[in-house]
Order: structure tokens, then C-alpha cells, then sequence
């Protein structure tokens, strides 16, 4: 099925959306505006069964404010941009970290919490030995 592209009147946003060639006018309402949208002219980009780089031709790249002709055009406007692509893999490695921080913070207060019990509430001793000082 092609994929077209229709602009807001009323915000300038573009929208993609895929219909077959015969519907291609009922184009989808601005999600922002809530009003309908109107058919951009340029030539649809016709998703393919397996992606390739069809997938990039065509598309509007909201990120990088571009309208792209294929993966090439978009990986040169990134390098030229000094920009890296943020993956899933990038992302989950960020979730990760974040968790495996959270967890370290979860138990350095957990340690400082028996510390200081058998501190008998004395807070410097306590900090003294969660944070112990490598000799
Ligand atoms: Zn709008």
C-alpha cells in the first residue's frame, strides 16, 4: 500500500499515512489541529512487503526536519549534523543503567541504614562505615 504525506492548513504539520492509490484523498485528520488535512504532492513512497531501503523514500524525518529520498540522504544529514542514531539498543542499554543505578542507591541506603543501628544512631560513625575509606 503507498504511503502519503498530507500537511496541516492550519499547524504546517505533515502527516503520513497509507491508503490504497483509489482513497489516497481521505487523508487523516491533524492530530494537533483536529482539522483535515490536504494531500501533499510529491510522488507517494510505496511501503514494500520486506524493508528495505524504500522505507526511508519519501518520509518525513520529524527529527531532522527533512523530507528523505533514502537511507543514504538521512545517514549523510546525520553525520553532517554530528548526530548518532539513538537505537533501541541505546536505549535499553540507558534503561538498564538507570535501574542497576537505582539499585545501587537502594542498597548503599539500606547499608547505611544497619550502620547506623549498630551505631546507636551515631550518624558520623555510620557514614563512616558505609563509605569506608580503602586504606
Ligand atoms: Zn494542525
Amino acid at each position: 500500500m503507498p504511503l502519503y504525506e498530507a500537511k496541516c492548513p492550519e499547524c504546517d504539520t505533515r502527516v503520513e499515512y497509507l491508503r490504497p492509490h483509489a482513497r489516497r484523498a481521505e487523508t487523516p485528520a491533524c492530530l494537533l489541529c483536529q482539522v483535515p488535512t490536504t494531500p501533499c504532492v510529491s510522488a507517494p513512497a510505496y511501503t514494500p512487503s520486506g524493508w528495505g531501503d524504500t522505507k526511508w523514500a519519501g518520509r518525513y524525518d520529524r527529527g531532522l526536519g527533512v523530507t528523505l529520498k533514502d537511507k543514504n540522504h538521512r545517514d549523510r544529514i546525520m553525520q553532517s549534523r554530528g548526530l548518532t542514531e539513538d537505537t533501541k539498543y541505546d536505549q535499553q542499554n540507558r534503561l538498564d543503567k538507570s535501574l542497576s543505578d537505582h539499585g545501587e542507591h537502594e542498597r548503599t541506603v539500606r547499608r547505611y541504614e544497619n550502620n547506623l543501628r549498630e551505631a546507636n544512631g551515631d550518624r558520623g560513625l555510620a557514614i563512616a562505615n558505609t563509605f569506608p575509606v580503602d586504606p
